[in-house]
């Protein structure tokens, strides 16, 4: 789906080698609202995502949504919560419409069967529009993200304990917050945030760490 060449699965073995290559696994624990990034959002992976959402290629969630689970499996973090439901952030109604799928849903349906954890696609709604992020200033995206988002009807009769957010890219954590603040209003106890990848910020000390050597490479 990225190349010209024909091969049965979603992705040649080049292009999975690409992708694999922006494979670093950052994981923010610590942070109010915990994060887990599966890669470096540019070069190949960047292109998939892209490929997904704007080309009309979902099928591309399938590879993306089980390296996710496989790394996530191998964490410590995984270890944390029994009991854990996984919730896409969803997109705003009409544009999933107009798109034909939500790619958050898709990557975390196939997170959820490699991982063997619940999905909930209705946890939570996006009940508002917003601007398209990257216009905006960071403190103009907490505003135009604040109250985004209600309790799905999936929580609207029994809520689980804990909740584990899933979205495709992570990039300032104003949309993740909201999400959460959803939940939590309601009880629910947000883990935190599993994202395929999250560009590198121009203030991201990450890039001066010493990288460690991914498995396999
Ligand atoms: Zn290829």
């Amino acid at each position: 789906m990225l190349c010209q060449r024909s091969c049965a699965e979603e992705l040649c073995q080049g292009c999975q080698r690409q992708i694999q290559r922006c494979q670093r696994s950052d994981t923010q624990w610590q942070e109010a609202l915990p994060l887990f990034v599966w890669g470096v959002y540019g070069g190949a992976l960047k292109r998939a995502i892209a490929t997904l959402k704007y080309e009309n290629q979902p099928r591309l969630a399938r590879p993306l949504g089980h390296w996710l689970a496989q790394t996530w499996l191998e964490s410590p973090q995984a270890k944390i919560k029994q009991q854990l439901t996984v919730v896409p952030i969803p997109m705003y109604a009409a544009k999933k419409k107009q798109r034909g799928y939500d790619q958050a849903e898709l990557l975390a349906k196939h997170f959820c069967d490699f991982a063997g954890l619940p999905l909930q696609p209705q946890g939570l709604e996006r009940i508002r529009a917003t601007e398209a992020q990257f216009t905006l200033s960071a403190t103009e995206r907490e505003q135009n993200l604040s109250d985004a988002f209600q309790l799905g009807r999936g929580f609207q009769r029994r809520c689980p304990a804990a909740v584990l957010l899933l979205d495709d890219v992570y990039t300032t954590g104003a949309t993740a917050r909201s999400a959460a603040q959803a939940l939590q209003h309601c009880g629910i106890e947000v883990v935190g945030l599993a994202a395929i990848a999250k560009p590198i910020m121009k203030d991201d000390s990450q890039s001066d760490r010493p990288k460690r050597p991914m498995k396999g490479a």
